[in-house]
């Protein structure tokens, strides 16, 4: 199939763009959507209903980037913007307690056996942050470790990256971390047994928790094996270490219990965000009793938020849980994910296409390569992105919108339909036509 000659417009966007740059860093509030990694400059998106977005120039896209992740029920759901609405006529925020916290909270923890309390935030990076403090606190110790390739918000801490050997100490991924924080974070691969052992080996009683994605998805999808995250419930358990589940990607995208349930592996903290605010900026953390009484104002761990348990964030929260509490939901969505990316694997077979499409739960990621599993950051062919770059093009001319990014995973919705997917499927083939 030939290649798409003519690209889309994106003549309003680019002026947008170029307006944006005098106001922000790099034109943009978040250094991705910058559309550094992929061609063009990036679309300045208008509206979104149901799975399809509309930008500046009025081009149309079916959107698999969701957001990065919130919109597991596409964009201008019903329900949501129903109760949304209905809230902004009450009130925008109180900064006091309101029953809708408590309908969200027992929403999630009634649905979940991991969790017996939580606190609301107001980003996936304050839950991580707050809850990398409490384990801090809790267990009165200061070393973290954490995994290369998982991506955990834009705290300090955790803006450490790994080099070379085992074990790397106080090599951040940015500047202005002090070094002194960063030498609290220890950074080793995934899917090492020995990396952990002698982590532990090392810093036996300075380790206060070791955080990890439910499953690693900001670096490719770097799927782990049950054994491994069970061994590291163990390991954690036996050194007076707590475990983090950093759930932001994964908590009510792989069901109400999110990867937790999926490994059978109770994690002592949680941390939530993106899907729980149904769009509107929401975060949590949650333990159980005996961890959170240590929370401020009852525990000696500070941590509060003018916003946190915002009522417009809360009531689209509420509207987007209860779908999803629904029998059903997520088989069907995991159905219809299992059949889009069998549809492509089989062409990608037949052509015998050097690029492999890996899944779980309604997550997909599209690695160009011929390895069967990939487990690790240092597994990924980062020469490989220059095909996502081409691909990425080929599908938005095609009226497909995927991730601007060949590290970031893409994401299918309830509002996808089936002729949504199977537009989107004729697109891929000629794409990856183009691309090899
Ligand atoms: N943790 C994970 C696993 C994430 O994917 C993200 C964001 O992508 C974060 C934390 C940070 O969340 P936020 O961007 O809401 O601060």
């Amino acid at each position: 199939m030939a290649k798409v000659e003519k690209d889309i417009s994106r003549e309003k966007s680019g002026q947008l763009f170029e307006e944006a740059k005098g106001y922000f860093p790099g034109g943009v509030n978040s250094p991705v959507r910058a559309f550094k990694s992929v061609y063009g400059t990036p679309l300045f998106i208008e509206r979104g209903d149901k799975a399809h977005l509309w930008d500046a120039d009025g081009n149309e896209f079916i959107d698999y980037c969701c957001s990065w992740g919130p919109l597991i029920l596409g964009h201008n759901n019903d329900a949501v913007r129903e109760a949304v609405a209905e809230q902004l006529h009450k009130g925008l925020s109180f900064g006091a307690p309101t029953a809708l916290e408590n309908k969200l909270a027992s929403l999630i923890i009634n649905n979940n056996q991991y969790l017996e309390k939580i606190r609301f935030v107001s980003s996936g990076t304050e839950a991580v942050m707050s809850a990398i403090r409490l384990a801090r606190g809790y267990t009165k110790r200061d070393k973290i470790v954490k995994f290369e390739g998982c991506y955990h918000g834009h705290s300090d801490a955790l803006l450490v990256k790994a080099g070379s050997g085992l074990v790397t100490f106080g090599e951040t991924s940015s500047a202005g971390v002090p070094k002194a924080f960063a030498e609290e974070t220890i950074v080793i691969a995934l899917n090492d047994y020995e990396a952990l052992k002698q982590v532990f080996a090392d810093f036996k009683d300075q380790i206060a928790t070791v955080i990890i994605e439910g499953v690693p998805a900001n670096n490719g999808l770097l799927m782990q094996d049950r054994e491994y995250v069970q061994f590291l419930r163990e390991i954690t358990q036996e050194n007076g270490a707590l475990l983090i589940f950093d759930e932001v990607i994964t908590g009510f995208r792989l069901g109400f219990e999110g990867a937790a349930r999926y490994y059978d592996v109770k994690p002592d903290i949680i941390t939530y965000g993106k899907i729980i605010g149904g769009g509107m900026p929401v975060g949590a953390y949650g333990a159980s009793n005996e961890l959170m009484s240590h929370i401020s104002p009852d525990g000696g761990v500070y941590q509060a938020g003018t916003l946190s348990g915002n009522p417009v964030a809360m009531s689209a929260g509420i509207a987007a849980l209860s779908i999803l509490a629904q029998d059903g939901f997520y088989e069907n969505l995991e159905a219809v994910t299992q059949k889009f990316v069998q549809e492509i694997q089989a062409y990608i077979a037949q052509k015998e296409y050097r690029v492999k499409v890996f899944t779980i739960g309604s997550i997909f990621w599209f690695a160009f390569t011929d390895q069967d599993k990939i487990q690790r950051a240092d597994e990924i062919v980062h020469e490989s992105m220059e095909q996502y770059k081409v691909m990425h093009r080929e599908l938005l001319n095609r009226g497909i919108y995927f991730g601007p990014s060949g590290y970031e995973v893409g994401f299918i919705s309830a509002a996808h339909t089936e002729e949504d997917l199977s537009k989107t499927i004729i697109a891929l083939q000629e794409s990856l036509d183009v691309v090899f």
